[in-house]
């Protein structure tokens, strides 16, 4: 009796069975039809590949909040300073900021800034403590795999500062033993210790504290953008920007992974920047000079 129970309960669970396999098979029963009203047979493997998708449209979510957090600089002088009179953090990267809050709010002081250094700008967007970062930020193909960049909104090129008098003029001058300053996370030590294979390069959290280093004779050069460069040479005139440019260094504002909405929306803020002469503006009242065609 017992056995004829528990032979009778595997033929159910068996019969079920069956009948689940061929349902599959058959491909076409009614309760295999998608939403779309489809019905070829479902694919054996569902698509469970949701990868490291960004919480998608991060646009809706600064919508919702009602402030766009943008990750800056605070220790580049022209593009991210922390003015240490007023406690103002402004440059052309805080512009760019605030012309990108104007685009979602209508209202450009909608906005939080965040402090980024080069090294901490990805993590700080991936981990979601930021909606963007807009940080003298080279697009590379390296970095490009981990985060989405916009248009380029800004060209420089890697070059050196020295104190006035130095013997070092250009990038070949820096031989085995010329002490070179730079910052952590950025292209341009990369850079320099591909162009300078021989020479000791020490870097710094961020550039306020490589400069203070270069000042206090702890270095024989600083290098990284131009721009950067020129920022520090205006802010103290014994040191000069030689060399030229030995790199290309074009600038992004990077995004999450994915994230193309807030991506399109910033590349149209570049372009109606530039189309109504405000990017000129811009660039010429913190560089002194206009854009260079
Ligand atoms: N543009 C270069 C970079 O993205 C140097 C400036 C910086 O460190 O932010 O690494």
């Amino acid at each position: 009796m017992k056995m004829f129970k528990r032979l009778t309960g595997m033929g159910v669970i068996l019969a079920l069975a069956a009948m689940m396999l061929s349902a599959c098979g058959q491909g076409g029963g009614s309760s295999n039809s998608n939403a779309a009203g489809n019905t070829e047979a479902p694919k054996a493997e569902a698509p469970k590949t949701e990868t490291a998708a960004p919480q998608a449209g991060s646009l809706e979510e600064i919508k919702k909040r009602g402030k766009f957090v943008a990750g800056v600089k605070y220790d580049t002088f022209l593009f991210g300073f922390k003015n240490p009179t007023s406690g103002q953090v402004e440059g052309f990267d805080v512009d760019m900021a605030k012309a990108i809050a104007k685009k979602i709010f209508g209202d450009e002081t909608k906005l939080e800034l965040k402090e980024v250094t080069s090294k901490t700008r990805i993590p700080m967007l991936q981990n979601g403590d930021i909606d963007a970062i807009i940080a003298t930020m080279t697009i590379t193909d390296e970095r490009k795999q981990q985060v989405d960049f916009s248009d380029v909104y800004f060209k420089a090129g890697q070059s050196l500062l020295v104190k006035k008098g130095s013997p070092i003029k250009s990038v070949t001058d820096i031989k085995k033993g010329t002490k070179v300053l730079g910052a952590k996370g950025s292209t341009s030590v990369k850079n320099i210790r591909e162009k300078a294979p021989e020479a000791t390069v020490l870097e710094f959290d961020n550039y306020q504290d490589a400069f203070a280093a270069l000042k206090a004779g702890q270095g024989d050069v600083l290098t990284t953008d131009n721009a950067i460069l020129y920022g520090m040479a205006k802010q103290d005139p014994n040191f000069e920007v030689v060399g030229g440019n030995f790199t290309d260094e074009p600038y992004g504002i990077a995004v999450k992974k994915g994230d193309t909405e807030l991506q399109q929306l910033i590349n149209d803020v570049i372009k109606s920047m530039q189309e109504s002469g405000e990017y000129d503006k811009l660039y010429e009242q913190w560089m002194g000079v206009k854009p260079s065609k």
